[in-house]
């Protein structure tokens, strides 16, 4: 029926949603706690639910195409013109946006092994080869990605921090990396957890942009700034490139309401402090358990973590699940042993530490 590239497709597999395992399970949905899809546990910033509520008489309307307000918001915040950027229904939207534009049946597309799993995807379903490139550490083996190149590249996708590993490069060997790059091939630095980065470690694609024209950085306000439910993400490039992108996007692709909170969000500062504060301190939480316990992470600059619990993961997962705890599988990123659980609040980091304890001893 579809074309060759998309007959091969296997669907992106979200976390379970809450009241389809309470549904399974016979369990009621206010003893499930969900830590599986890297969301903000601290329920959506005040200043944004406000405008979203003062905006429902609207709903009749087109929301503004252009996303004017929005861009003027973050151009102010972020030192970026409106003309650089590019709105998204999430950040996957600009990601598909991007690759549609930008590479064909006849492209290579470079990605990390253990990379997030849209860029495969979003590549094999334009019918272009993804290139994956053998991971350092779990990491991105950036010289080996560089090294990757060839003719037919058109894209290299490099996310910064990584998900589902958590991984994170500094800003030299960012910058190192977009170095070697051709300048006709495009880099998309996906930094969807870079607001989560502290002191040293950040790195600021944005201050890239300048020296590299062919640098695309996408962001989304699903994670730190704790909207995931109303899709809104962007990109940041040159304006030559945003005007591509804007050609071919869905005209209205970010609706109103994910407008009207995103706007609002980026003012909540109080909002931003208290996402990193509250999953700095759940990050602790969780590696003084995984330590305790003997097991193995994957020291994570994001807002989850991958830990290694052994051959049983699938078994584990099922008893955490019957536990009423949604974490994450990675078995299909080929991290079989791992699971990755994001940070939650401290009550639920805690029950699902417990949890796990308990899983782990039935196992053994
Ligand atoms: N990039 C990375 C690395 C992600 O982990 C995610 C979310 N899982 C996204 C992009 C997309 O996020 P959204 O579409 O919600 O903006």
């Amino acid at each position: 029926l579809a074309v060759k590239g998309v007959q091969a497709l296997s669907p992106y597999q979200p976390g379970k949603p809450i009241d389809e395992l309470a549904r399974e399970l016979g369990l009621k949905p206010d003893n499930i706690i969900k830590l599986a899809s890297n969301e903000n546990p601290l329920g959506p910033s005040p200043k944004a639910l406000a405008a979203v509520k003062g905006a429902l008489d609207e709903l009749c309307r087109y929301p503004d195409g252009n996303g004017f307000d929005l861009k003027q918001a973050l151009s102010a915040r972020y030192g970026v013109a409106p003309a650089q950027i590019t709105l998204g229904n999430g950040s996957n939207d600009v990601l598909e946006v991007i690759t549609r534009c930008f590479a064909d049946a006849s492209s290579e597309v470079v990605f990390s092994q253990y990379a997030f799993a849209v860029y495969p995807l979003v590549t094999q379903a334009i019918g272009a080869k993804g290139v994956s490139v053998p991971a350092r550490d779990y990491g991105h083996d950036l010289n080996a990605m560089v090294e990757a190149i060839t003719d037919r590249t058109a894209l290299v996708f490099v996310a910064n921090p990584n998900n589902p590993t958590g991984t994170v490069h500094g800003a030299e060997a960012i910058e190192s990396f977009l170095a070697r790059i051709p300048p006709r091939v495009l880099v998309v630095l996906d930094e969807a957890y870079c607001e989560y980065l502290q002191g040293e470690g950040y790195v600021d694609g944005l201050s890239l942009l300048k020296r590299y024209p062919n640098l695309i950085v996408t962001r989304t306000f699903s994670k730190a700034w704790g909207l995931a439910s109303l899709r809104a993400g962007y990109s940041v490039s040159s304006p030559d490139i945003a005007n591509v992108l804007n050609r071919v996007r869905q005209p209205f692709n970010v609706d109103f309401l994910a407008l009207v909170a995103a706007t609002a969000v980026l003012s909540d500062e109080d909002y931003l402090r208290r996402s990193c504060e509250v999953n700095a301190a759940g990050m602790k939480q969780l590696e003084s358990a995984f330590n305790e316990m003997g097991l193995e992470y994957i020291p994570s600059a994001g807002n989850f973590i991958a830990v290694d619990v052994g051959d049983q993961a699938a078994d584990i997962n099922q008893s955490l699940l019957e536990q009423g705890v949604i974490v994450r599988p990675i078995g299909g990123y080929g991290l079989p042993r791992h699971l990755r659980v994001s940070i939650g609040l401290p009550e639920e980091n805690a029950r699902f530490i417990e949890a796990l304890a308990r899983a782990l001893d039935t196992s053994s």
